[in-house]
């Protein structure tokens, strides 16, 4: 799918974004920069948020903001400081990209072990939620306020093998479509992106023998991104977007 992204499609909004500091989350902070936005990078290894920060530098984009932040153990007082420092330093918060994830393992339902299932339900469910409640009074003050969850094929078509992943991104979805409707009378929009398989360390651990060559890299999955942060989705609300809608899901590359 097109999408025609002005190049300051994103001038003076603060977006954050968490797991920035790999795959599709650092590439859509370093894109978000470049469109003109202010970018506070969320994650856990700070050498890797330090790399995407010196990027955005690099490439003349507005200053960033490092938040450090391990969303397997960060409370909710975490986040309300979070908050609390972001409408200090900012005075205002524009979007959130909920990007951080974790595969967990695939395995059959009958063997799905507790401690993995609470733990992918705890990085990408729990946190959202206790992100999501501590920025919304924030968010709720932009004249255009976004907030983009990510989901996955396997988050409205359930698959075998998939179980914990799949049950994440399912509630995932779920939490995008309450959101939405709470939020309908207001300027704030709620969508998430199926960004389809794209090349980087999640699919390699869920597909290690396929081709990654073959795969869409972050980049290229881009326009969504930029489309639903930015002002051209105004009217959109409420919907998962496949990134990649042509791509029969699902499969390794080298069967397709
Ligand atoms: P990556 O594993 O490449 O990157 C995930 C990012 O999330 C990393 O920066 C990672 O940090 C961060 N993260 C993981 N756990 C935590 C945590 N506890 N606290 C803070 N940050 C954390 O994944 P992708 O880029 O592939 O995935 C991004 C999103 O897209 C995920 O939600 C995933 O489910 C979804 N998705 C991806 C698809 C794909 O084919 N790639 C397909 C469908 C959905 P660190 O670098 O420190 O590990």
């Amino acid at each position: 799918m097109d999408y025609l992204i002005a190049a300051d499609n994103l001038k003076d909004r603060v977006i954050l974004v968490t797991g920035a500091g790999d795959g599709i989350g650092r590439e859509a902070a370093i894109q978000y920069a470049a469109h003109g936005a202010t970018v506070i990078l969320l994650g856990r290894t700070v050498a890797k948020l330090e790399a995407v920060y010196d990027q955005i530098e690099k490439n003349g984009g507005k200053q960033a903001a490092i938040v450090p932040l391990d969303l397997m153990g960060a409370t909710k007082q975490h986040y309300l400081d979070m908050a609390h420092t972001i409408e200090q330093q900012f005075g205002r918060l524009d979007g959130v990209l909920h990007n951080a994830g974790l595969l967990g393992a695939l395995s059959p339902i009958e063997h799905i072990e507790e401690t993995i299932f609470d733990d992918v339900m705890q990085v990408n469910v729990k946190a959202q939620l206790l992100l999501t409640q501590a920025i919304l009074p924030l968010i709720k003050q932009s004249p255009d306020g976004r907030i983009i969850f990510t989901s996955s094929t396997v988050g409205h078509s359930g698959r075998a093998f998939w179980g914990t992943y799949a049950i994440s991104k399912f509630a995932t979805e779920g939490m995008m479509q309450v959101l939405a409707d709470e939020l309908s009378d207001t300027t704030v929009n709620v969508n998430a992106i199926n960004p389809g398989g794209t090349r980087t360390g999640m699919r390699a651990q869920a597909f290690p023998a396929e081709d990654a060559r073959l795969l869409k890299t972050p980049q290229d999955i881009m326009p969504l991104y930029l489309y639903l942060m930015g002002p051209e989705s105004r009217h959109v609300s409420g919907q998962c977007i496949d990134a990649q809608p042509q791509r029969k899901p699902g499969i390794s590359c080298e069967e397709e």
